[in-house]
């Protein structure tokens, strides 16, 4: 059941960011509904080979706990590519910004990301930009990983760090500040630490209501971030918490990437294994 590009019918924009712009697309055949994102036109043509050859990984995987890629388009000389993706009907981990989230609540999300993460390391997959905006959820409760692979390569081709303080906001230590003492070269080969350093800083968010390495309505910007993930303290759950979630999050977010947990042994962490 490929579908065509020619088959679908623009409903409207879901929303746009550095990579391109989202579409709720209809598959005139058979009504099904899509996500469909344009991603922008890129001049670099080693740029655009590259694109090619790594949009093959989305259509790789094939995990309940990542949005699902049916077809990648692209025009004859590749200068134009969208992917057709599983549509999420309730957006981002953005939409529930500022909103009070039980620990129960808390913790269905945190396993399913968890399940993702865990999922796309097994394959060898760095996610590179675990944030609230890259995670899907929909109406059957469900919370997915979108914009992997894909978002590899645009981090190297935007410098996002550079033009967007939003998307370092959620990289780790390490990632930031490579060259910092005792940054060991085993620490620099752990990419996969990067990801639940990410993915820590987004759950205390999801905790707390606003982005946890700054006071709350502080506008972030590039230096101010360096300095919290440099030199502050990682960022805590909150005093009124269990202790198996303040221990949940202490485990992502260690400063030295060899001391926190992987996803998998995060997994049978209590804070996640001791519920319903
Ligand atoms: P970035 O470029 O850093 O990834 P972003 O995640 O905001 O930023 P996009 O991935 O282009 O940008 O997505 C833009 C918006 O489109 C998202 O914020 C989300 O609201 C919506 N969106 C993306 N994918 C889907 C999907 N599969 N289903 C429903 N909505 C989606
Ligand atoms: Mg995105």
């Amino acid at each position: 059941n490929t579908v065509f590009a020619t088959d679908l019918d623009r409903i409207n924009v879901l929303g746009s960011g550095n990579g391109g712009t989202v579409f709720k697309v209809r598959n005139k055949t058979n009504s099904e509904i899509y996500a469909l994102k344009k991603v922008k036109e890129y001049m670099d043509s080693a740029f655009r080979s590259q694109l090619l050859r790594e949009t093959e990984i989305p259509r790789l995987v094939d995990s309940p706990y990542v949005v699902k890629c049916h077809e990648i388009f692209q025009n004859p000389l590749g200068e134009e590519v969208s992917i057709l993706m599983e549509y999420m009907d309730l957006g981002t981990l953005e939409s529930l910004r500022g909103e009070v989230v039980t620990e129960k609540q808390l913790a269905s999300m945190a396993r399913q990301v968890l399940e993702g993460l865990n999922y796309l390391h097994e394959l060898k997959i760095v996610h590179r930009d675990i944030k609230p905006g890259n995670l899907l959820r929909n109406s059957k409760e469900e919370i997915k990983i979108a914009d992997f692979g894909v978002s590899k390569i645009m981090v190297k081709s935007l410098d996002k760090c550079n033009s967007f303080t939003g998307t370092c906001a959620y990289m780790s230590p390490e990632r930031l500040n490579s060259e910092a003492d005792g940054v060991t070269e085993e620490d620099k080969s752990n990419v996969y630490a990067g990801d639940i350093w990410s993915y820590g800083l987004t759950m205390v968010e999801m905790l707390v209501g606003y982005f946890p390495l700054l006071p709350q309505g502080h506008k972030p910007d590039r230096a101010t971030i360096i300095c919290a993930v440099c030199f502050g303290e990682p960022p805590k759950a909150p005093e009124e918490c269990s202790d198996e979630l303040k221990s949940f999050i202490d485990c992502c977010l260690r400063k030295k990437p060899s001391e926190r947990w992987t996803a998998s042994q995060l997994l049978s962490h209590p804070f996640l294994v001791h519920r319903d």
